[in-house]
């Protein structure tokens, strides 16, 4: 059996490897490093998947929400409200612009934006919505948007671990998560469901002149060369990563497919286990397994990971600690307890290798290292 990784991007590379190997050659022998045809071409690509007007490559997916929040001209002190349970970029690139980040609590089954705390926490100074469809399936989206209406609220939506699922409307019309809103972003960071082999993101967006904004404060806030409109950053998707990503965005449902393949067959293994609870499937939303992510109940999940690692189980805690309760965002606005739901998720919460390319001989490894992990008692709480 080969080693068990949370993500084996190497497996994946071998089976695409002439084309990826040729894909990499090519930019090389046309030396069009930065925004080569390569980059045109994958941004029309994804554009066509998506089914969205205009895809805007950067740098990375930090990077993507800033250009989001630049772009819509979100000032200093405008509130944003996002979810308290996620990667803090999220929260970081609201802070860094000086807008104000508002917390609020997440679904305990969905581990995304509840809607009706996002409702209570919208004041007059609200702006903008942060849904980020954790783990691989949508923010219920519906809600969100009908809230922003209203309330005349951006949406951004962080896609960065959704890229591919799709959003199922009530009236069963489908779209692909990241293209509801205002504006949508996403990472290219290896481990994400479309990971590229070093940095990239985008953006997407079905408005012209948001897409052009974005586009012009992505490059120096440049609107022909050397005439600056805005001020702008350094943020570019370069030719070869966007010639790889060209290759696997052609394999991108196939490999959502196989993650759901691992996904059933987790839940299998671990459906009706005292300890354990398997993650829930929206209704509303498809879901690409960006994570398989467990709920833990009455056992220390660090000494299971512990365990698991004694077997050369890789296992991760995504995340261990609520943004309200990070050092860098401490507030006098929040306090523990505000996010229960957060809170207890950051506590229990413990996810296994997820990837395309793993076999039932693995998996059975990992299942029965899991309830091994669990009747050794090691693990009981206060042991
Ligand atoms: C990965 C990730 C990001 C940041 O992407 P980078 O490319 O690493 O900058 C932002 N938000 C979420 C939810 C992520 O998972």
């Amino acid at each position: 059996m080969r080693n068990i990784k949370m993500v084996d991007l190497f497996a994946q590379y071998e089976k695409v490897q002439d084309e990826i190997n040729k894909a990499v050659q090519d930019v090389i022998n046309s030396t069009a490093f930065i925004n080569g045809p390569e980059v045109k071409s994958f941004q029309a690509d994804l554009e066509k998947y998506l089914a969205v007007k205009h895809v805007i490559p950067c740098a990375n997916g930090t990077d993507a929400l800033q250009i989001a929040m630049m772009g819509l001209g979100l000032q200093p002190g405008d509130e944003v409200i996002t979810a308290d349970f996620t990667y803090v970029a999220t929260a970081e690139v609201i802070a860094l612009l000086r807008l104000k980040p508002v917390l609020v609590d997440v679904d305990p089954d969905t581990f995304c934006l509840d809607p009706k705390a996002v409702e209570a926490a919208v004041t007059g100074r609200t702006k903008a919505i942060v849904p980020v469809h954790l783990f691989g399936q949508c923010s219920p989206m519906e809600k969100i948007l009908d809230i922003a209406k209203r309330k005349n609220l951006f949406i951004i939506e962080d896609n960065a671990q959704a890229i591919g699922a799709d959003y199922i409307f009530s009236d069963g019309r489908k779209q692909k998560a990241g293209a509801l809103g205002h504006i949508g972003t996403t990472s290219f960071f290896p481990s994400k469901n479309l990971g590229c082999y070093g940095d990239g993101g985008a953006l997407f967006t079905n408005d012209d002149e948001l897409a052009a904004k974005c586009r012009m404060i992505a490059n120096h806030g440049q609107s022909k060369l050397y005439y600056h409109d805005s001020i702008g950053v350094n943020s570019r998707l370069d030719s070869i990563q966007a010639a790889i990503l060209r290759v696997k965005l052609k394999h991108l449902d196939e490999y959502a497919a196989a993650r759901n393949r691992v996904a059933a067959y987790y839940d299998n293994a671990f459906s009706g286990n005292s300890k354990l609870v398997t993650p829930k499937r929206a209704s509303y939303s498809t879901h690409v397994f960006h994570q398989y992510t467990l709920q833990t109940k009455g056992i220390d999940r660090f000494a299971m990971k512990d365990f698991l690692a004694s077997k050369n189980i890789p296992a991760m805690v995504y995340y261990p600690v609520p943004l309200h309760l990070q050092k860098a965002y401490t507030d006098p606005r929040y306090k523990e307890g505000d996010f229960p739901v957060t809170e207890k998720l950051c506590a229990s919460v413990i996810s296994l290798p997820i990837h395309t390319e793993m076999d039932e001989e693995m998996l059975g490894y990992i299942c029965d290292g899991v309830k091994e992990s669990l009747e050794s008692q090691l693990l009981d709480v206060g042991r």
